[in-house]
């Protein structure tokens, strides 16, 4: 039977792209790189305007000890202008547009490790992973080499979170089918790094086709198994999955690490095993572009720093009026304001969506008590509550209900009869508690 975890919902899955072949689009003619790609500080540039770059050359660092990424050319050409903009999380960070010259001319800087597996040490590889820039793929957009770092000595299980549980998304499940060795070589390569005993590759059980692909190749080894988790959202949330797959609980507070564990995404795997054998740093990803306004829905492999214009217009533009732009999936993804938003390290996915997908809003929307969105609750607090706590501007109490824990999956939201917006109310009151605990500290600094 298929592992799951207590509580979550059955979201229609829409995952109209799952036939879709990866389809490498062609270089856009301008690409706007943002420098904060990643959880930490941004990186700083180091080219000026005017210059000429390469594919794979470095044009961002971060300061020496910060936690964050390098960031790298995507394409080859003219470095048109560096400014602030606006990233797709809101934040304000410098951009780096370079007008591609489709040269398509590569660094000849990215070298690989030049070592078997065997005689490679962690430290080169973490290494490596840092000057690759590749951070979490997932949404998250972790820093790996940190994530491996701090996992050492700490985690003996390797888990790759291939659950890819929103609706839409078929990012995961295309390159399992496409490129399973990259996936499993990467694995082998974070085993190497983090001293692991084991590793599970867990997969949804709507995705049979990717589960019998990897189970082939993981059976050449003894330590990489593949696990069936139930389809259910949010299956992929870290918490959940670990708890699926082990039993245990990550207590509030801590990370996977603490328990054990530690986990990646199938696409960040493959991007360290492409670090690894060709030293290449992350340039592109994959991302599906979808939703009922796309002509023509597609899994595109992408120059970072592409607009979501420009791939709305290699899928054929749109069919209908756009309500709504979304950059990940439609439960946790975050709406945009301007098409001009780039691709980043995190995007899984462009979806479109004309007024027939939006949320009906109720004029003035009142708890039934129906108890619906705490059965949901994969967190087992009590959303409503918090909700109403934040309505009225109390954070003691809403902390107190626990609104710290809240993943902000949205399974409230989806299912509540009387139409309240639970996970908004909760995000509010969220950040109010981070920023008076912020504001409590810098009074005690002074
Ligand atoms: S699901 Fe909606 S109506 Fe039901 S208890 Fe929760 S907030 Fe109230
Ligand atoms: S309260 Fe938070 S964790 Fe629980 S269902 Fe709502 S959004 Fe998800």
């Amino acid at each position: 039977m298929a592992l799951t975890f207590r509580g979550g919902i059955h979201v229609e899955e829409n995952k109209n792209t799952s036939r879709m072949r990866i389809e490498p689009m062609s270089d856009p003619d301008v690409v706007s790189i943002p420098m904060a790609q990643h959880i930490g500080a941004p990186a700083q540039p180091l080219v000026k305007k005017g210059d000429r770059v390469l594919i794979g050359q470095k044009i961002g660092e971060v300061p020496e000890g910060a936690l964050g990424c390098p960031v790298h050319s995507s394409v080859s050409g003219i470095v048109t202008d560096i400014s602030k903009k606006i990233t797709p999380s809101g934040a304000k960070v410098e951009y780096i547009t370079i007008e591609n010259d489709h040269k398509n001319e590569r660094t000849e800087d990215n070298k690989p490790i030049g070592k078997k597996l065997s005689e490679a040490t962690p430290e080169e590889i973490i290494e490596l992973v840092r000057e690759a820039g590749i951070s979490g793929m997932g949404g998250a957009a972790f820093p790996t080499y940190a994530k491996m770092k701090s996992a050492i000595g700490k985690a003996d299980t390797l888990i790759v979170n291939c659950a890819e549980c929103e609706p839409f998304i078929t990012v995961n499940h295309r390159l399992l089918l496409e490129k399973p060795t990259d996936v499993i070589n990467g694995v082998k390569v974070m085993i190497r790094a983090l001293g692991v005993k084991q590793a599970f590759i867990a997969v949804e059980d709507n995705k049979q086709d990717a589960v019998k692909l990897m189970e082939k190749y993981a059976e050449k080894t003894s330590m990489i198994s593949v696990k069936v988790v139930k389809t259910k959202y949010p299956q992929g949330d870290e918490r959940q999955l670990i708890y699926a797959l082990t039993r245990k609980e990550v207590p509030v507070g801590k990370l996977p690490a603490d328990v054990g564990c530690v986990i990646f995404n199938p696409e960040t795997c493959a991007a360290v095993y492409n670090a690894y054998s060709t030293g290449h740093p992350l340039r592109a990803r994959i991302v599906t572009v979808d939703g009922d306004c796309i002509r023509r829905p597609k899994n595109l492999l992408v120059p970072l720093g592409t607009s979501i214009s420009d791939l709305i217009s290699y899928c054929g533009g749109l069919v209908k009026t756009p309500k709504k732009i979304v950059i990940g999936g439609p439960m946790m993804g975050v709406a945009q304001w301007d098409a001009s938003m780039p691709v980043t390290k995190s995007t899984s996915a462009v979806l479109v969506f004309s007024e027939k997908f939006d949320r009906k809003k109720v004029e003035h929307p009142e708890c039934i008590h129906c108890g619906r969105c705490v059965n949901n609750c994969p967190m087992h607090i009590m959303p409503m509550y918090i909700a109403q706590f934040s309505m009225k501007n109390d954070l003691a109490s809403a902390e107190e209900y626990g609104a710290m824990c809240c993943v902000e999956c949205g399974s409230c939201s989806y299912n509540c009869p009387a139409g309240v917006d639970i996970v908004q109310h909760i995000r509010v009151v969220k950040a109010a508690i981070k920023n008076e605990k912020s504001r409590l500290a810098a009074q005690e600094k002074k």
